[in-house]
């Protein structure tokens, strides 16, 4: 068997082991990044229907619509495809596969439409949401998952420090431009796909997650860049602000705050630490200084074949951090129609303490 079929075959095994603990009988995943997780193959999110059952028994099937089986990498011995023709009725062979099954997992991106006709042709079974056996795997990154996390952020890396530079002209361009020439810049630096480029300035920094449109930035602004794509499969997400010209003092006393509670909230992320604690890490220094009620979000989410995953990093969530859980650490302060600020790295817990995968400079610096 390949290294990469053995690296998919092994995690159904896990997932399999996970099954059996919780006592679901059969999986079935559809769109969404658990497919891919267990495959290597993303199912088109469209009305066809892709889905991968899997149970205790059989080599896992992946039915597929057959127009789109040439996009499917074979992997022997990990999955059998079951091609369905555009008269069958996909559900239909879905259901026969899980026909023994007594409790279904079923993945959370699986469209609502195919669920709703699966209640109909499953009676009787328990559904439960696949992230409770499969999201606990994807949490624990592998050092090659951690290596291509860290790839991906090396790469907006490089663009957080060209606009620190000053490279990326700021003033007299829309929010709009610069998001474009950001995006432009994350396929130059080696990602497959953009997924998303915020740019906010001045007041419009103070909305955490701004639409970039047509206001023109101008002199002496705070500028909010946050932004990130998918590389080799693993997402980047980092976020740096820069201040056209003079730093206001509120504005630099302001930042100190974020970067030490930003800090604060790296250093505590070690293995065993609640994910609440981390939070409130970031959170205590922000209340502490009179910020409290400018940081609107949580501090993090957990970042992978997604953009945001498990594990989130907020108050209520007292799973302890595990050896390669990667998230970001991301607390801001808004002041409503006045500015905002955000500071975001991806952190991954290591037996060895946190590890950032976001390096560029960590400071507010004045372009
Ligand atoms: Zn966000
Ligand atoms: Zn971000
Ligand atoms: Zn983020």
């Amino acid at each position: 068997m390949s290294d990469i079929a053995e690296v998919y075959r092994h995690r159904i095994e896990r997932v399999r082991a996970a099954m059996s603990e919780r006592g679901v009988d059969a999986v079935m995943l559809s769109a969404g990044h658990d497919l891919p997780y267990l495959t290597g193959y993303e199912a088109m999110p469209l009305e066809r229907l892709t889905m991968l059952v899997v149970d205790q028994h059989r080599v896992p099937t992946l039915l597929i619509p057959r127009l789109e089986v040439a996009r499917v990498e074979p992997l022997d011995g990990v999955f059998e495809l079951q091609p369905w023709d555009e008269t069958d009725d996909p559900v239909a062979l879905a259901a026969s596969l899980a026909r023994e099954a007594r409790t279904v997992a079923i993945g959370d991106q699986m469209w609502a439409r195919f669920l709703v006709e699966l209640l109909g042709k499953l009676p009787g079974v328990e559904y439960r949401r696949a992230v409770e056996v499969v999201g606990p795997l994807r949490m624990r990154k592998d050092d090659a998952e951690i290596a291509a996390l860290a790839a991906a952020g090396a790469a907006v890396d490089r663009i957080a420090a060209q606009l620190q530079a000053g490279e990326i002209p700021l003033v007299g361009r829309t929010e709009a431009e610069v998001s474009a020439d950001l995006s432009a810049r994350i396929v130059a630096e080696g990602h497959d796909r953009v997924n998303f480029a915020i740019v906010a300035a001045g007041e419009n920094a103070a909305s955490p997650h701004h639409h970039a449109g047509a206001r023109v930035i101008g002199e002496d602004e705070i500028v909010l860049c946050d932004f990130g794509g998918t590389m080799k499969g693993y997402c980047s997400d980092t976020t740096r602000c820069v201040v056209t010209g003079a730093i206001p003092a509120e504005i630099a006393e302001a930042y100190e705050i974020l970067h030490t509670a930003q800090r604060a909230a790296v250093a505590a992320a070690t293995v065993g630490t609640a994910c609440s604690q981390v939070d409130r890490a970031a959170r205590q220094v922000i209340e502490d200084a009179g910020y409290g009620e400018y940081f609107v979000h949580r501090t993090g989410h957990g970042i992978g074949l997604e953009e945001h995953e498990d594990p989130y990093i907020v108050d209520g969530n007292d799973l302890a951090l595990e050896h390669g859980h990667a998230f970001s650490v991301e607390p801001g302060i808004y002041v409503p129609g006045r500015w905002g600020m955000r500071l975001e790295d991806i952190v991954v817990a290591t037996a060895d303490g946190p590890v950032s995968m976001n390096n560029s400079d960590h400071h507010l610096i004045s372009v």
